[in-house]
């Protein structure tokens, strides 16, 4: 049964988005885009075919029970993701409390065993003149400042970095949270419209259209776009700085929000800063082999050390700080590690093994994938965290997509495939891999991982070396690094 539609739900309806005191009165085709009059005149004058809606309603029926189901999926995954996103503030806040308490127990842990040293040695001493208390009492005093200096400069210090990390992934997730409410109220609106619309062929026509655009929109936020990158053309940046003593190797990369872009040189062991002209502006040397890298917060990043020779293995924290790479906290890992990515304060490290879960504070929380067969290489975590993917190379040559807790949920077995190297999840959830073996390619897997939606770039296009990708959003722009070259490849997208 259709309930009568009110004239309020008209008026939404038949309202422009951006000029609210405009009805719409056209479609442009070209842009699949709903238009009133000034929109026309402002952006789609030259636009080849706007057609009035009045002339577009002899169209085919529009299937609003269709998209009522759709709205209704929709809605439910919004919800859980809203739900999801609330319990990883909490458990970021624990991880934190739990860090404070940890390294408050390790100092008074500390405070006693040097009072009990003091002690004992006191002990050794019975009967002896006033004057050893004295000395006794002063090197206690000493002791117990020592500690406490070392405990503001040290400990305090890495408790100040986590507490802005989680300060500022709290907020990133708290927006995120509102985005989530603000469209599910929109899609509950549109939801109830097309129960009561009616058979107005003009009103149908809109709300269809209205309808499928804002669940593109949560598509996006979900992070189940399907839309294909358009490579529009390929340009090289030489990233190679004077005390580089080899040829570069750009292991990871990752972009700030203001555009900045770090990336990993494995064999000259630094961190590059690039400005937006993707001139090296600052460098940071790493004690040993840095792998991979991901973003933390706007303003930091974590990079994967590891030196096979001289087991080295840890996460190292990086901030930039005025235009500078300033190294933080960071945290031993009591594994290999080729790759890192991170999520809400969640971080996942990939051995060629297996791969981890870890808090912020270095803490191992699981294993949430193991493999005896085949190494696994990289890894890289959905926008919503709800799937992992993980490439794999010697024998098996696929890309794995897991659920939260691990559980294998897709194998791309496409034979595109074979060696694949980087790996990158765009926020809007499109897979990037990139192919280092004959030929080299730039591959765009669908968000499910099941298969392969588009070859982005091949050697045709001067593309070889492939290393490692990542997506720009600020320049629009897919960003490669090169193995055994001092360039790094940058495509422009649409
Ligand atoms: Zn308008
Ligand atoms: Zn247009």
């Amino acid at each position: 049964m259709k309930w009568p539609r009110s004239k309020k739900m008209e008026n939404y309806l038949i309202t422009c988005n951006i000029h609210k005191d405009e009805t719409i009165t056209a479609l442009c085709n070209g842009h699949s885009e709903l238009c009133c009059s000034r929109c026309v005149e402002l952006n789609h004058s030259q636009c080849s075919k706007v057609t009035p809606i009045n002339e577009l309603t002899d169209m085919q029926p529009t299937d609003l029970q269709g998209l009522s189901v759709e709205l209704e999926t929709v809605l439910g995954e919004i919800k859980s993701l809203q739900i999801s996103q609330e319990l990883s503030v909490q458990a970021l806040l624990r991880t934190y409390k739990e860090h404070v308490a940890v390294m408050i127990e390790q100092m008074r842990g500390n405070l006693n065993f040097n009072i009990d040293d003091i002690d004992e040695c006191g002990n050794s001493y019975v009967g002896t003149s006033g004057g050893h208390e004295q000395y006794l009492k002063e090197e206690m005093c000493r002791s117990v400042l020592f500690i406490l200096n070392e405990f503001d400069n040290i400990t305090v210090k890495e408790l100040n970095e986590m507490r802005d990390e989680v300060i500022s992934i709290k907020g990133s997730v708290t927006s995120s949270i509102h985005k989530c409410t603000s469209l599910h109220n929109d899609l509950s609106h549109f939801h109830e419209f097309v129960q009561k619309i009616g058979d107005n062929k003009e009103l149908c026509l809109i709300a269809s259209i209205k309808c499928k655009h804002i669940i593109q929109q949560a598509l996006t936020l979900l992070g189940k776009s399907s839309k294909v990158f358009n490579v529009q053309s390929i340009t090289k940046h030489n990233v190679r700085i004077p005390s580089d003593k080899r040829i570069c190797n750009i292991g990871g990369i990752c972009v700030l929000p203001d555009g900045h872009v770090l990336v990993v040189d494995c064999t000259n062991q630094n961190v590059k800063m690039l400005n937006q002209q993707y001139q090296v502006v600052s460098h940071w040397d790493v004690n040993a082999r840095p792998v991979d890298i991901c973003l933390i917060t706007p303003s930091e990043v974590a990079v994967a050390v590891n030196d096979h020779d001289s087991k080295i293995h840890e996460v190292q924290f990086i901030t930039v700080n005025q235009g500078k790479l300033v190294p933080g906290r960071k945290f031993q890992l009591q594994h290999e590690c080729s790759g890192i990515d991170h999520h809400q304060g969640v971080l996942f490290v990939i051995s060629s093994e297996e791969l981890y879960k870890y808090t912020l504070n270095g803490k191992q929380v699981c294993s949430l994938y193991r493999s005896f067969e085949y190494k696994v290489y990289k890894c890289a975590v959905s926008p919503t965290g709800d799937r992992l993917y993980i490439t794999s190379l010697w024998l098996d040559n696929k890309l794995h997509t897991l659920a939260r807790d691990g559980t294998l949920l897709a194998t791309c077995t496409d034979p595109a495939l074979y060696y694949p190297r980087g790996l990158h999840v765009t926020p809007a959830g499109q897979v990037l891999v990139c192919i280092n073996s004959w030929p080299n390619t730039v591959l765009q897997v669908g968000w499910e991982g099941k298969s392969k939606l588009a070859t982005l770039a091949t050697e045709e296009d001067g593309v070889r070396n492939l290393w490692s990708v990542c997506y720009s959003s600020t320049a629009s722009s897919i960003i490669v690094g090169l193995y055994r070259d001092d360039n790094i490849l940058v495509f422009r997208v649409e």
